[in-house]
């Protein structure tokens, strides 16, 4: 039957794109369908706009120092409309750049939804049937709002984007990156934030003593964190929105945020239809190669059982595109993702936390910690500590765990991580002579 396309693109976000770019340049007829504006979830609604937030939050803080260091004093108040021009430019910019980069790669953008209909066929919102022997699902997810009464009052991260001022006093309900990051950025900025854990910790997936300093630091800097408290409701009051949570006071808010997980975008996609196996939770299943149990049926990103974390989007489509038309097969490592929750400060980690070292490598793990106050927060006698750790296993003591929390450490893992994969010991690190004075060094002097 006669093929349209070598390789259909369902989703133009950062797998999406990175797949249809990868495929294009091997040579591959390229069709992406996406109605919405390109970049999906990341250039939209996630990293690129919040990390714009974390920046003016950054400068914010920044300013705050300024009077205590003997600059005359300062009016810090963010105004949001010329910070949100400058925020819409920087994604407009990405969006002509995305742009650009496909006529160039002659993929075919269709600004259509795309829904399987059988082996190799995908039909599109405009009615039209299109044909290809490959087809890549990359639509991403979406927040899920928990199911509780009052829940439709509150926003989501989606709604966040749209705001044009700090709300005096916002509620964020989770403990987990979106939680931490906009209770961050809106204390800086001027709101009472209050955040509700339903457990013990924030973003439990980072290392316990990482996160107890950073819960710290926001304490310290002004932000209630209520732990083993569980939202029960949300209701309008006078005033604005009363947050329903036995034993938590301080309950009304002019807005809350629900910042409860996200579920993957898979309605209306005809998953049943091509016979694609999902997960419990909705994920379509992938194996190491990102191949779904139905031959010709991939999936990257967020829809997938994946890590939802752009960069892995990314790596995950480029080194498909380069199995299926380029002749290279080089399966994505799922271990040893360095990730980063943009908090103030940034909290990173790449590897094993202690516990998981313990649990895998028993007594034969070895610790180095560092605590300290960075040069600017001294100076200013600010209470904000860094906390710095390494993880290690085996006779040889390998590096199997890099933690960060403090500032720079968005940007000092980066490189750590590189040489965590490549196998650094401690004796490694201590071989390596320091860069003083910075935060960074503390990696490689750590015993
Ligand atoms: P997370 O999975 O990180 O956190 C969800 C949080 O919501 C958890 O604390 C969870 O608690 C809590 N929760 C879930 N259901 C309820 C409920 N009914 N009531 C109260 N609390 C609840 O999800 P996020 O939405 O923060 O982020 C989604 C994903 O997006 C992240 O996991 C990350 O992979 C990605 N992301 C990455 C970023 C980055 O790279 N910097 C930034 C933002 C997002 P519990 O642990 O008890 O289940």
């Amino acid at each position: 039957m006669h093929n349209d396309f070598d390789l259909i693109v369902v989703g133009g976000g950062s797998g999406g794109l990175a797949g249809a770019f990868r495929a294009a340049e091997h040579g591959a007829r390229v069709a992406l369908l996406e109605p919405e504006a390109l970049g999906g979830t990341c250039v939209n609604a996630g990293c690129v706009p919040k990390k714009a937030m974390w920046l003016a939050a950054e400068v914010a803080g920044k300013l705050g120092f300024a009077g205590r260091l003997g600059f005359p004093a300062q009016d810090c108040a963010l105004d949001w409309p010329t910070f949100i021009a400058h925020r819409q430019r920087y994604i407009t910019n990405i969006h002509a750049s995305y742009q650009q980069r496909l006529d160039k790669a002659g993929v075919a953008l269709l600004p259509v939804r795309g829904r399987l209909a059988g082996a190799g066929t995908v039909e599109c919102s405009n009615g039209v049937r299109l044909r290809a022997p490959r087809i890549l699902i990359a639509t991403g997810g979406h927040p899920v709002r928990p199911d509780m009464p009052g829940a439709e009052l509150a926003g989501t991260s989606d709604d966040f984007f749209g705001w044009t001022a700090a709300p005096a006093r916002v509620a964020l309900v989770g403990g987990g990156y979106i939680a931490v990051e906009l209770a961050g950025v809106l204390q800086a900025l001027g709101s009472a934030v209050s955040v509700f854990v339903r457990g013990q910790r924030l973003v439990d997936s980072f290392d316990a003593q990482l996160t107890a300093q950073l819960a710290e630091d926001y304490r310290q800097a002004g932000i209630h964190i209520h732990f083993s408290c569980s939202v029960e409701g949300v209701e309008k009051t006078g005033d604005g929105f009363q947050v329903i949570a036995p034993g938590a006071s301080e309950l009304v808010f002019d807005q809350v945020l629900l910042a409860t997980g996200r579920r993957p975008n898979t309605d209306a996609i005809g998953l049943d239809t091509a016979g694609v196996e999902t997960d419990r939770r909705g994920h379509i299943v992938v194996d190491e190669r990102h191949a779904t149990n139905v031959d010709g049926i991939f999936a990257v990103g967020d829809v997938s059982t994946d890590l939802p974390l752009t960069p892995v989007a990314i790596a995950a489509a480029r080194r498909l595109m380069d199995r299926l038309y380029g002749n290279r097969d080089r399966p994505l490592d799922p271990h040893d993702i360095p990730t980063v929750v943009f908090s103030h400060p940034p909290m990173g980690k790449v590897g094993l936390t202690e516990d998981q070292a313990r649990e895998q490598h028993g007594d034969d793990v070895h610790v180095a910690t560092a605590s300290f106050r960075p040069m600017l927060h001294a100076l200013v006698d600010s209470p904000q500590r860094s906390v710095f750790k390494l993880v290690c296993a085996g006779p040889d003591r390998r590096v199997v765990g890099i933690h960060l929390l403090g500032e720079a450490a968005d940007e000092i893992l980066q490189g750590f991580a590189v040489a965590l994969k490549r196998g650094i010991t401690l004796d490694d690190l201590h071989d390596t002579v320091a860069i003083h004075p910075t935060s960074a060094e503390e990696v490689v002097l750590m015993r």
